[in-house]
């Protein structure tokens, strides 16, 4: 029989009336595709509809293919003829499928003997609605006459599915709910995931959310004096103490406070007073801890202020512990140790909370971690993973989970094969480990060019890693990070400490200290500076300090103490301008004169330098290097203000370039200009430790890495693959080209020879 295209457009026409009708969705999608597939006399239909927050195709209808894969066959965008097809927002016509560059083989879908593909995408304007996709047995089975009527048949479909989906809005009805049911089916044994801090871990769920710090109490409660309800207080604020004595000595830095506000609350009239007010008037005392965190809790979570709302966990955190100790009844948290927590959002505070718990990993479940939850969770050594997946909330409690967050994997209820192969990676990993003790003091190119290895770091405890990993120096102290996990502003003394132990730490060594990088994706719950729309454009890092003199003096007091009898280097982030980096310099210049007139020691003679992240940097590069006495590149933020790609947004990652031409002429000038001015330069973003970007670093001239203390060891090895001359030679080849086809290029052929 002849195809029928004319005939399949009014057929569908009929059946979209039928739709409004009041039939559901997926039924409707069922019937068009068999309406296609016999008009077409095509073998395969399907309709697959675009998931817009994981960005992802998703099978919703199909004839002939196997219906088990209906709902969970997905595809992200981008992923095979489909995913490609609404990617470009074209339809794909291949004569044989497996031709294609971007055909993905799916086992277990029964596609098998299908050779002719033709994918159309569903558009509703230029915004996705799906993919509708025919397959058949015959080679060049579809011509352009079908991908016409496809394209017409699409158009048609986009205005009915949109229909459909206001109307189920309009009852409340979840637009995706055969897709995204509430809890996870037990047949999905892996995810896709975005790394967020590298690790494997294996171990059984726990969902965080305000049910697993519940504090309602049963009747029939047991009956329990004035006396246990104060035992109860001393107990609860005995373990909180030792928690954080802890806490200390894991992490000195950040650890004080974390646990802060549990004793301050604890000991606040309004609360444990509250309760014991109730408890004299004949409250049980169970009844009164539940009732008085109750309504802490709502009064925090209706507050204006975001400090005060995350302290809801707090207080139920607090509650469930004073019930159990009061109750014997083991209510509070479960114990995180080894286990891997599922979470929505969490905040740099309890992700310390957690890892002083000995958390095993962490999988966050929509949004994005944001940069420096990541950073902070690399610093913590806790493997995190971003999967954009709600119905992991609903896993049962205790559920098998392995996190591979190198491979952007995590797989639930792993098999004895997977589980095997976590085993070998664990092998694998300690392998590595002891490579890691092979690190020389010393590094170098092959032909013997001398490389400086520094470490980047954020927390205390990762001056250790550095130590012991033979690090020349610590090129980037990431400052904010004993803020952004804190409650409320460290102390000049406080910091002072912090500093000291830094400086002391890596004796007859470079130790670069940044000044306060806040803002961008680094607020602090504790100071608001109103909202912003753009907050990576916005009041951020040496913009910031200099604004809140008064957060920026005790910082640039407690370094200068920090910094008696040895070489001090301060450097500013975010610099735009000669004269922010003056007025900088400046500043400091005025706390070194103050801290001489109150006779107090501190160094008179820091270096001055910047970090080279903004565009306008660059531009005026060579009157910066004229000023300063040294300079960094901050890659990862350069980039992203060059190219104008947000860093942290993973629709947009691929655009994320460091090889674009803009950046690597930027890169050239910036060398250029320190060479001229005899700068020391060094660079301190990801790219230092990308294996494909270093070869260029070396090749303009870059002498001074400093990378991740992890990657130490990598480093090393690749920089010891490198001949300079080489280097050099490619690195002008790539700034000779105009277009990042031409540097891809390029960049395989480098890559093809190792
Ligand atoms: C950078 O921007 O490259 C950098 C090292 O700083 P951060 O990642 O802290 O912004
Ligand atoms: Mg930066």
């Amino acid at each position: 029989m002849a195809k029928s295209s004319v005939d399949l457009i009014c057929s569908v026409a009929e059946l979209a009336g039928l739709f409004e009708k009041g039939h559901g969705l997926e039924s409707f999608l069922q019937k068009v595709v068999s309406v296609i597939a016999w008009h077409m006399k095509a073998a395969v239909c399907s309709v697959y509809m675009f998931d817009e927050e994981k960005q992802e195709v998703v099978l919703t209808a199909n004839q002939g293919l196997n219906p088990g894969a209906i709902g969970k066959l997905r595809l992200k965008l981008g992923e095979g003829i489909v995913g490609r097809s609404l990617l470009e927002l074209r339809p794909i016509m291949e004569g044989t499928s497996r031709n294609n560059p971007y055909f993905k083989y799916i086992p277990g879908i029964g596609e098998e003997n299908y050779q002719a593909f033709l994918a159309v995408p569903i558009l509703r304007g230029l915004t996705r609605v799906g993919v509708l996709a025919v397959q058949d047995p015959a080679f060049d089975y579809f011509d352009d006459n079908d991908a016409k009527a496809l394209r017409a048949i699409a158009t048609q479909l986009a205005g009915t599915i949109e229909s459909a989906k206001l109307l189920m809005s309009l009852h409340g009805r979840e637009e995706h709910s055969h897709v995204v049911p509430e809890s996870m089916p037990v047949d999905i044994k892996f995810l896709h995931g975005t790394p967020g801090s590298s690790g494997t871990a294996l171990g059984g769920s726990i969902v965080f959310d305000d049910e697993l710090l519940d504090v309602s109490v049963e009747e029939n409660l047991p009956a329990v004096s004035i006396d246990d309800f104060n035992k109860a207080l001393d107990t609860t604020e005995e373990q909180l103490k030792k928690f954080q004595l802890d806490m200390e000595e894991r992490l000195a830095d950040i650890a004080s406070l974390i646990f802060s506000a549990h004793l301050l609350i604890l000991r606040d009239t309004e609360f444990s007073g509250a309760m014991l007010k109730l408890v004299e008037q004949g409250v049980h005392p169970a009844v009164a801890v539940s009732r008085v965190v109750e309504d802490f809790c709502r009064m925090f979570a209706n507050s204006e202020n975001t400090r005060l709302q995350e302290k809801v966990h707090d207080v139920r955190d607090l509650g469930s512990r004073i019930l159990r100790n009061l109750t014997r009844v083991d209510r509070a948290m479960p114990d995180f140790s080894g286990s891997i927590i599922i979470a929505e959002s969490l905040l740099p505070s309890d992700l310390v909370r957690m890892s002083a718990q000995k958390v095993g990993g962490i999988v966050l479940v929509s949004g994005g971690a944001t940069a420096h939850l990541s950073i902070l969770a690399r610093s913590l050594d806790l493997p995190m993973i971003i999967v954009h997946d709600k119905r992991l909330l609903k896993l049962p409690a205790n559920t098998p989970l392995i996190v591979d967050s190198e491979q952007g994997a995590l797989f639930i209820r792993p098999d004895a094969e997977v589980v095997r192969n976590f085993e070998l990676l664990q092998e694998t990993k300690k392998k590595a480990a002891e490579i890691e003790s092979t690190i020389n003091p010393e590094t170098c190119t092959s032909d013997g060019t001398v490389i400086r290895l520094l470490a980047n770091i954020n927390l205390l405890s990762d001056l250790d890693v550095a130590k012991r990993l033979k690090a020349e120096g610590i090129g980037l102290y990431r400052s904010e990070f004993p803020f952004v996990v804190r409650n409320d502003f460290p102390s000049e003394e406080e910091q002072y400490r912090v500093y000291k132990k830094l400086a002391d730490g890596m004796p007859g060594r470079e130790v670069v200290f940044r000044t306060l990088d806040i803002g961008g994706d680094k607020m602090l719950s504790y100071f608001q500076t109103g909202n912003e729309a753009n907050p990576f454009l916005g009041l951020r890092a040496i913009r910031l300090s200099l604004r809140y003199r008064n957060i920026f003096a005790p910082q640039i007091r407690a370094l200068l103490r920090a910094g008696v009898g040895g070489e001090l280097r301060i450097m500013f982030p975010f610099v735009s301008s000669v004269d922010d980096f003056i007025e900088a310099r400046d500043f400091v210049r005025e706390c070194i004169v103050q801290l001489g007139h109150e006779n107090i020691p501190h160094n008179n003679t820091p270096l001055f330098g910047i970090m080279v992240e903004l565009p306008a940097a660059v531009e005026i590069i060579e009157e910066l290097a004229y000023e300063v006495d040294f300079m960094s590149i901050g890659s990862n933020d350069l980039v992203q203000y060059i190219l104008a790609v947000d860093r942290t947004n993973e629709k947009i990652a691929d655009l994320y370039m460091p090889h674009h031409p803009a950046v690597l002429r930027s890169l050239k000038k910036i060398a250029d200009a320190a060479q001229k001015f005899k700068k020391h330069l060094s660079i301190c973003g990801d790219i230092a430790s990308s294996k494909v970007m270093l070869p260029f670093l070396l090749g303009i001239g870059i002498k001074t890495l400093s990378v991740d203390i992890r990657r130490l060891a990598q480093v090393q090895q690749i920089v010891a693959s490198i001949d300079i001359t080489q280097a050099r030679a490619n690195a002008m080849a790539m700034l000779q080209c105009s277009r990042i086809s031409e540097i891809n290029a390029l960049l395989e052929t480098e890559k093809s020879k190792t």
